[in-house]
This record gives C-alpha cells, structure tokens and sequence, in this order.
C-alpha cells in the first residue's frame, strides 16, 4: 500500500539548505570551514539581542504574546504605519506560504521571476497555484514583461527586491510603472529582505503603496542584517484588509518569544546595524575587485553577496571550494553566489577560488 499524494506536492523537491559548517567539518576531517552560502551576517546577532535572548528564557514556561503587542508596535513606530498594518512571521518564509494559502485556490497564478526566491515556486505550487514563471533580463526582474502576464487568475506577483540570488535591484520608476498596470485582484509582493544593505538612492519606497492602501505587502526579515536566521522571525507590511485575512491561517504562536524578545531589542541596536553595513560596504567592493582579477566580472549587487559566472561547470567550483573548507552556492551552470563575509574570510573564499580556476 502507498500513500497518495497529489502531484502538485509529489512534484516538489525538497528544499537544499546551505551546507552547515559542523557537517562540513565532519564530511572533511577539517577544522575552520567558512560558510558564505546564506546570506547571514557574518559579524554575528546584536549583543543587545543576545542579553534580550537570556531574559526571555526566564519566560520560556509562558506562551509567547500571540499578538506580539510590543514588537508590532515598535516596527509600527519605526515605519509610521500602524500595529493592524503588521504581521509577524516564524521568518519570512513562512509569510510567503501563508500568502499563497490565503490567496490563492486552485489554478489561480502568482507571476515571479526566472532567477530568484526558490520558496515562492514551492509555496506557490503546494498551495495548488501556478507558478507563471518570467524570464529575467540581464539578471534583473523583467518588470513590464511581469505586469503583461498578468491574467484575471493571477493573485500574487513576486518582486523580490534586491533579488536573491542575482542581487540586482528594479528602481522607484520600474516599481511605479509596474503599479500602473497592476489590477485590484493582484497583490503585489515586495519581498525586500536585503532592504537594509541597499545603496542606490532609485530603491523604490515600496510603503508608500502600502499608505495609498493599494493590494501589496512589503516582506522584511530579522535573519539577515539583524543576525537572527537562527530564531526564525520576518514581518509583513501591508493593508489591514490584507493582514485580517492572513491571521485567519496564521498559526497563533508562530513567533516564539525568544524570537520577539531578540528582534525588538535588535531594532533598538543602531550600532550593530550601522557596523553592519559599513563591513559590507568595505569589503563588497574588494572582493569583487579580487573576482575581476581571476577574470570573473560580477553582477552588480545591491545585496550582501555576489552572483557570478564561473565560465565552466558551476558544481565543479564549488566542490572545489568545499574541499578547501569553502562553502558557497552553486545556483545552476555556471553561475555561483558568495555572501559577503569577514574580510579573512574573503581573501580565504578568494584564494581558494583561484585555486579551484588554476586546476
Ligand atoms: C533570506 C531570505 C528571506 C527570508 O528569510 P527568513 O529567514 O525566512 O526571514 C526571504 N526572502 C529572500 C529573498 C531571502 O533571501
């Protein structure tokens, strides 16, 4: 006897993880693997989030505030939005599956793109929804290509913005003259985790979509320059409509306490943030000037990593980079993506790399 399953989930791969650093370690006999396959801060959590961390765990017998009272207040405060305009999520990932069981039913369509989140093609299809898939113009989001295959079925368009993987950006004008053309039954997704490492001043203030009250939701994270991927917690910026309807499904404790413990003091930490960014400012730059000394010319990133051609067999390189204790992404033939790490960590993803090309 076998279980059934329906297609749309048998379909499905499961979801590849960037290889942990332990398991590495272990596979290789080594000490001092490095990962930047991730995407996380590699300065670590805020120190103010860690001691938050240990008084929270005094509480751990309570359930947490399943409204997460103080923590929607605080990013209400921070974006001159109010608390009903906020959804908090056991990461942001877990908003993406609540948006696609909330609105989509079967057969209706979420347009993405070709090259980006992999999350939004798998809660897309295990809700039952088509993924329209639109190829993406020098790695960026084809954004007038996206706003024509929208059909009277299609309830979610994804722009994640900067994209992962490519770390490419759609500007203010691109995003309003998207918003022109988009019907009332589309509700547009900015999934903007990398929000808080972006330099171009053309960045799209996608809140004010949110203000004029038009269908969107603006997706952001705690898990990548706040440092807490471990704790699991991303917010939803969004209309009150739209948050009434996804705290319909939303499981009622989905944001642990320690979790909302840790980011509100995170919020509160400017310092860390601020050093943050100012050690991917730095080092972003060098190690895309080391990638053009091996030959290799990256895509422009607004993001805390880098997406590149190898010009030969992508998994090669990156099994050549694991073997040096290096774990990075392999994305598909020739393209790998690196996050931007220490900057000992960089020269050592540098070096190896150019021994993995020197072979
Ligand atoms: C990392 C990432 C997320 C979310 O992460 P959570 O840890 O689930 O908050 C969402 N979108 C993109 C594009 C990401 O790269």
């Amino acid at each position: 006897m076998s279980i059934k399953v329906h297609p749309d989930i048998s379909s499905l791969l499961p979801y590849v993880p960037g290889k942990p650093v332990e398991e590495l370690e272990r596979e290789l006999g080594i000490a001092k693997a490095i990962k930047l396959a991730s995407n996380e801060n590699p300065r670590g959590p805020s120190p103010k989030a860690v001691s938050a961390l240990e008084n929270a765990a005094r509480t751990l017998h309570r359930y947490p505030d399943g409204g997460a009272h103080k923590l929607r207040s605080a990013l209400a405060q921070r974006f001159k939005v109010t608390a009903d305009n906020l959804i908090l999520g056991n990461g942001s990932d877990e908003l993406i599956g609540l948006l696609a069981r909330t609105f989509l039913s079967p057969g209706d369509e979420a347009v993405m793109a070709s090259h980006t989140f992999v999350i939004y093609r798998m809660e897309v299809t295990a809700a039952h929804g088509v993924p329209v898939v639109v190829p993406m113009q020098d790695w960026r989001h084809d954004l007038p290509a996206m706003a024509r295959s929208i059909t009277n079925r299609t309830k979610l368009l994804f722009v994640c913005n900067p994209n992962n993987p490519t770390g490419t950006m759609v500007t203010a004008a691109d995003v309003e003259a998207l918003m022109a053309h988009v019907p009332d039954h589309t509700i547009v997704v900015f999934d903007e985790a990398y929000y808080e490492y972006v330099r171009d001043p053309d960045f799209p203030d996608s809140l004010q979509y949110v203000n004029r009250n038009r269908h969107v939701i603006v997706l952001r994270t705690f898990s990548k320059i706040y440092g807490l991927a471990g704790l699991r917690i991303g917010y939803g910026i969004t209309t009150p409509e739209i948050t009434n309807y996804l705290n319909r499904i939303r499981p009622p404790f989905n944001a642990n306490s320690l979790a909302q413990a840790a980011a509100l003091a995170a919020l509160d930490d400017e310092y860390h943030l601020r050093a943050s960014r100012s050690l991917n400012e730095t080092e972003l730059p060098l190690v895309e000037d080391g990638l053009r000394s091996l030959g290799i010319q990256p895509v422009h990133s607004q993001t805390n990593f880098l997406f590149f051609n190898v010009g030969r067999d992508g998994r090669e390189v990156f099994d050549a980079l694991l073997r040096e204790g290096v774990i990075v992404r392999h994305i598909e033939g020739p393209m790998i993506r690196v996050t931007i790490g220490l900057p000992e960590e960089n020269r050592r993803f540098l070096a190896a790399l150019k021994s993995a090309l020197d072979r």
